[in-house]
């Protein structure tokens, strides 16, 4: 027996990660915004195993909550955590692909064991939200490159910044996805944490929002010589880095936003990793992507000086910048490379 958030469950075998926690904590803050806003949430948890998700989406956030699983096993688990937890709900036994074409459900939940790719032509047509998790993050983020274009037909190559670029592979690929059902994405809040990577997106029906939205979408130019990168939309080009070398090209990637401001303001949690969780989000500027300091600083042939200090410089000299999400040693500014290493010997030559 466990007990987690306001939700007890057995497990019986079936599929339980403890650690995965934060991110069910996390949702119940996304779900309570959404529910907040739309009031009535009919919500599939596509792929439950215990349940324990869709049953602390119905305790926690009052959501209306329908549970699948393929496995038997767990259909079971679920109508007995059901009972225990004296929730009334329906209980599919299908694969999910099949039944989020049969049935409309207004938020779906893909939380698979690993990728999500499979899942994600199906879980686009019908919603108005949908949550995803994905914990192949090797094939988004260019540790696997040939996962990644087989699964995402996205090139990556391992960068400084992997989480960010994995993110946004993602959210590339979702947009990509329901692009053709003229669904244009909204991300309401994105994350990489551990072995994970979590998105929660908002679609918009509409062929001209579609058309607007491709102007987030493109590719990465990553100079492995001198840490500048380059954003490139589609239909625009590229040549060789201003230091000289050969840029590697990585994409496509959603280079949008990776919140909606206004939706993380409305996000509250008791848990307080979460609730430092969301400030952290809150505060990071929109730019992409981030620079890790101790990366640069061996480049550098120096050690690295205080974080808040380089943010501070930044800010001094009229950059936007910020710490970030993905990684406590890096930051995000939209100050180019060179102007950072400035900034940074800059710190190095001051009496501390
Ligand atoms: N959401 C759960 C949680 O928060 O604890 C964990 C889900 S577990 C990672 C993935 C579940 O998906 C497994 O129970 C597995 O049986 C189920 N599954 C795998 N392929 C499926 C499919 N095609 N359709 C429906 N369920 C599937």
């Amino acid at each position: 027996m466990i007990s987690e958030g306001k939700a007890k469950a057995t497990v019986n075998g079936v599929f339980y990660n403890p650690r995965m926690k934060f991110c069910r904590d996390f949702d119940i803050a996304v779900f309570r915004a959404i529910h907040e806003k739309e009031r009535m949430v009919r919500y599939l948890d596509a792929l439950s195993a215990s349940g324990i998700r869709g049953i602390r989406a119905c305790l926690e956030a009052g959501y209306d909550v329908s549970f699948n699983d393929i496995d038997e096993r767990a259909v079971e688990t679920i109508k007995r955590n059901l009972e225990l937890n004296g929730i009334e709900a329906e209980v599919y036994n299908k694969d999910a692909n099949i039944l989020m074409r049969e049935k409309r459900f207004f938020h779906i939940d893909i939380d698979p064991f690993g990728s999500p790719a499979e899942f994600i032509d199906s879980a686009c047509i019908y919603p108005k939200y949908l949550s995803v998790t994905a914990t192949d993050t090797s094939a988004l983020c260019g540790s696997s490159t040939a996962s990644g274009l087989r699964k995402y037909g996205v090139f990556a190559v391992k960068t400084e910044y992997y989480p960010e670029v994995g993110l946004r592979a993602l959210i590339g690929r979702i947009f990509n996805e329901s692009a053709k059902y003229d669904k244009a994405v909204r991300v309401l809040v994105a994350f990489a944490k551990e072995h994970f990577y979590r998105v929660h997106i908002e679609f918009r029906r509409s062929p001209n929002a579609v058309k607007r939205t491709f102007s987030k979408y493109g590719y990465l130019f990553h100079c492995p010589k001198c840490l500048r990168r380059y954003h490139v939309r589609i239909g625009e080009g590229m040549d060789k880095c201003e230091c000289g070398e050969k840029m590697i090209m990585i994409g496509p990637l959603w280079l949008g936003e990776l919140h909606d401001q206004n939706f993380v303001e409305k996000l509250e949690s008791d848990e307080k990793e979460v609730s430092r969780y969301i400030n952290l989000i809150r505060g990071e500027i929109q730019t992409p992507f981030f620079y890790d300091l101790h990366h640069i600083t061996k480049k550098l042939n120096t050690s690295p000086p205080k974080l808040d200090s380089v943010i501070e410089a930044l800010r001094e000299l009229g950059y936007s910048a910020s710490r970030t999400r993905f990684s406590g040693t890096s930051f995000k500014t939209d100050a180019d490379i060179s102007e950072i290493g400035r900034v940074i010997m800059d710190l190095k030559s001051q009496p501390s």
